[in-house]
């Protein structure tokens, strides 16, 4: 049985009736690389760069990052590398700065919101980052992106990279992609107007179903809300999809979501561009996206948008999708 899921894992990511999804990796260290290839994955649609800062009491100069993110890019080239800038606060924290005072760490300076404060940090993680772009297909995502200005001071910020890099003669990829994490219920509702602003979506479900119904990812007391298929969860990746699509910009999905044999046929109802999950779950979500059709999914979706419970969505997807393996 293991062994037919490894090889099938190196078909096609597509559904019975031939439609194209990419199956992307999520990844903290470069290390998982081989694991990702091994498993079918066709690129890293999370990189969390995050973990080049923790663990130790100085910071990482540009020359260490533009080394580990080329080698990755060069590795993975000509598949594609999303590296996402620094996502600390909450329950990551750099020894160099130590915790901060917050009271809700998680609705904290975390993420952009920490970069945009540190600038000089964030202006060697981008200069790192484009030094890479020059040797595959590299691109950049901002996390916990709440509002346009947050998107505009953090391309403005890497506008000013990219004019260094020129002025300094280095190479760099003019064109790099720039993409949003839509991980917060503000992002979801403009997603429209961010739509405009840049190449691609990715949405954070992780966060998404923290900040959408309220309840800490990490507190046990209160994980039995935790509910992927909640109606507000669905209804919101659906629309910011369609957000996303209107503006002709692709739509990925980053958080667990993306590895769950219940969320995918939705999400593939709704048509996600890509999925990005953990390497080690990508056999088995290519084998389920294989055998998928997609009138299915479709319909699937459309009786899904009427539940009003997540018992109703979960006995959907079993009759209607599960029920035939
Ligand atoms: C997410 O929030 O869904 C996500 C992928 O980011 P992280 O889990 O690193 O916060
Ligand atoms: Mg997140």
């Amino acid at each position: 049985y293991q062994g037919t899921i490894i090889r099938s894992c190196q078909l096609p990511a597509e559904t019975e009736d031939g439609y194209r999804v990419q199956v992307l990796a999520n990844i903290e260290l470069s290390e998982e690389v081989s694991t990702v290839i091994n498993n079918g994955g066709e690129g890293i649609g999370l990189f969390r760069t995050e973990y080049a800062y923790l663990n130790r009491s100085d910071l990482p100069d540009e020359e260490e990052l533009t080394e580990k993110y080329t080698e990755l890019a060069t590795i993975m080239s000509p598949h594609k590398v999303v590296l996402r800038t620094l996502d600390l606060g909450a329950d990551k924290f750099m020894s160099y700065f130590g915790p901060l005072d917050e009271a809700n760490p998680a609705m904290g300076l975390r993420a952009i919101r920490f970069c945009l404060k540190h600038q000089d940090l964030f202006h060697t993680q981008l200069r790192a980052i484009l030094r890479a772009s020059a040797c595959g297909n590299v691109s950049v995502m901002f996390p916990m992106i709440s509002g346009l200005k947050e998107v505009h001071q953090a391309k403005e910020a890497l506008e000013r990279a990219k004019a260094e890099l020129t002025a300094e003669g280095i190479d760099y990829d003019h064109d790099m992609q720039v993409g949003v994490m839509i991980e917060l219920p503000a992002a979801v509702m403009i997603a429209e107007i961010l739509a405009q602003e840049v190449d691609f979506f990715s949405i954070g479900t992780n966060d998404l179903i923290q900040y959408s119904i309220g309840i800490d990812r990490t507190n046990p007391h209160v994980s039995y809300l935790y509910q992927p298929l909640h109606p507000a969860i669905v209804r919101s990746i659906k629309y910011v999809v369609d957000a996303g699509h209107r503006a002709g910009i692709g739509v990925s999905l980053c958080g667990e979501v993306a590895s769950d044999p219940y969320c995918v046929p939705i999400l593939m109802g709704m048509q996600i561009d890509s999925l990005s999950l953990t390497p080690q779950a990508i056999p088995g979500i290519k084998r389920i996206l294989r055998q998928l059709r997609m009138p299915e999914c479709k319909q699937l979706l459309k009786e899904v948008l009427h539940c009003r419970t997540v018992a109703h969505i979960n006995k959907l997807v079993t009759e209607n999708i599960y029920k035939k393996y």
